[in-house]
């Protein structure tokens, strides 16, 4: 799906059960996690020029690696 050039991404992930998700669009981000209706959704802006590497580890917890797109 193409996306407007210059708007940031929204990634969502909850804290509870490590549920996350990419929006596009600001307007359609949930408040709850749709998969165990918990409240506590993190939010990070992700700019069009940066890529991240998301990793989930049971001893680390939740690891997120920003870095600028070449
Ligand atoms: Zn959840």
């Amino acid at each position: 799906m193409p996306k407007p050039a210059g708007t940031p991404s929204i990634f969502m992930l909850c804290e509870t059960c490590y549920w996350c998700a990419t929006y596009f669009d600001k307007t359609k981000v949930v408040e709850k996690c749709p998969k165990c209706l918990a409240g506590m959704l993190s939010s990070f802006p992700i700019m069009p020029d940066e890529a991240f590497i998301f990793s989930c580890d049971a001893k680390r917890g939740v690891e997120l690696d920003f870095t600028r797109r070449k």
